[in-house]
């Protein structure tokens, strides 16, 4: 009641505003909060954090994860963000809480998670990344098979060939590190042409063992990474470029640096400093990370960078570089593959044997990089749609609503604007 006659005397639409923008700050620093507190359980729920440390919760006093508590804190932000969600899309606050609301569905679905309660493999990437991908048989994976038949060189089983065509690419580990510089120092080059990044963003550079991805940004705030390319797999010479661009440029650590930037430093808006794996932010983040190889590489450009700069570097041979890329293409397709055997794995059943046998024949991945990809299912599950899926939303909304391929700098404005905002895959979709 006397919230209310406070109210009705003294607010101008300014300052109601002004309180309404309180309100919402309050309940995005108790995100916050929450997001860090459970990670202070689930290893893998807090990617970056880089918020104040006054948000930060005091040492859990109980090794038992507080499931119940954790779910009701949730459910009270969510209720509490309500309140916001009634001005139009453009409504800044409206935007926010939508956005928020759908972090915490993801909280939700995790924490169920993380307690052992699983649901089918599409209600999860629903809950924790908004998305749910297509679904491809066996056949689709197939044709695109058969295509990659007629483009190899010589006779005999599909993953041989293409295995040996590829070994023509692996660069040496002695080159390595002289050829990952290279790229990334060209993807940066390449998305400086089109942004200013905030001053003082850099990354460091390091190459880990026996990890089950093959390269990882850490972002530590303060427009910093760390990039670990993992050299435990055999890298052929197009992940150079892949993960400098996924990575670094304009992946990543630019996604990170520019939501640090115009969201968390320009305007105060507490919930971006927490960055939780398992969100629909994550969508938005792999998939941008990804499309961003051919937004700083276009076309053929990434072929014709390597052909010119990285093979020679590496020591290799140009030959056969132009079937390889075309071989390449295919394989891309085929990512979607990876989608069917976590959905096999996690939801029908399918056994490790059936899944090595997909991971080879359909995604083309040499035994270790196989085996390291089952790994990586058992710890990400559903995540591995934000790949190829969240690829080809990002795709579609930037081809779709940024121009034409003539028009690069409608595009890089575009990306920019995606990378600088709260935006799920859902409200991508829409437009
Ligand atoms: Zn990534």
């Amino acid at each position: 009641m006397v919230a209310l006659a406070w109210f009705a005397i003294s607010c101008g639409s300014r300052e109601k505003t002004a309180t309404r923008n309180d309100r919402l700050d309050s309940i995005a620093r108790e995100y916050v909060n929450l997001g860090l507190s459970i990670g202070q359980f689930d290893g893998d729920f807090v990617d970056a954090y880089y918020g104040p440390d006054s948000l930060r919760p005091a040492k859990a006093d109980t090794l038992q994860f507080p499931k119940d508590a954790f779910l009701r804190k949730a459910a009270a932000l969510k209720t509490a963000l309500t309140a916001f969600k009634t001005g139009t899309g453009q409504d800044t606050l409206a935007r926010r809480a939508q956005w928020l609301t759908a972090q915490l569905t993801a909280f939700e679905r995790r924490i169920h998670l993380f307690s052992g309660t699983v649901v089918p493999f599409d209600s999860e990437s629903k809950d924790l990344f908004d998305a749910v991908a297509p679904t491809h048989d066996e056949k689709h994976f197939q044709d695109l098979i058969a295509k990659l038949d007629r483009l190899l060189p010589g006779k005999g089983p599909i993953p041989e060939r293409y295995q040996k065509l590829a070994s023509h690419f692996l660069i040496p580990q002695n080159k390595i590190d002289t050829v990952f510089r290279t790229a990334i120092a060209e993807a940066r080059k390449r998305t400086l042409a089109h942004y200013v990044l905030p001053a003082g963003e850099d990354f460091k550079l390091e190459y880990v063992h026996d990890k089950p991805w093959s390269g990882y940004n850490w972002y530590k705030g303060n427009y910093k990474s760390v990039i670990q390319i993992n050299v435990s797999q055999p890298i052929y010479i197009e992940r150079a470029i892949d993960l400098a661009c996924h990575e670094g440029y304009p992946g990543h650590h630019v996604y990170n640096a520019l939501l640090e930037k115009n969201l968390f430093r320009d305007k105060g808006w507490t919930e971006i400093s927490l960055y939780p794996l398992f969100s629909p932010q994550s969508l938005i983040a792999e998939g941008s990370a990804n499309y961003g190889i051919s937004m700083a590489f276009p076309g053929n450009e990434q072929r014709e960078f390597c052909k010119n700069v990285l093979i020679p570097l590496a020591g290799l041979d140009t030959a056969m570089t132009d079937a390889y890329f075309e071989a390449l293409t295919i394989r891309s397709a085929l990512n979607y593959a990876r989608n069917e055997v976590a959905r096999g794995l996690l939801d029908r059943g399918m056994s490790d044997q059936e899944a090595q046998r997909w991971l080879t024949d359909y995604c083309l991945l040499p035994e270790k990089g196989a085996s390291d990809y089952l790994r990586f299912i058992r710890k990400y599950r559903s995540y591995v749609i934000n790949y190829n899926y969240g690829q080809d939303i990002i795709k579609n909304y930037i081809e779709s609503q940024g121009g034409t391929a003539a028009e690069p700098d409608k595009r890089w404005k575009l990306f920019e604007v995606l990378l600088s905002n709260e935006n799920e895959a859902g409200d991508l979709l829409k437009k």
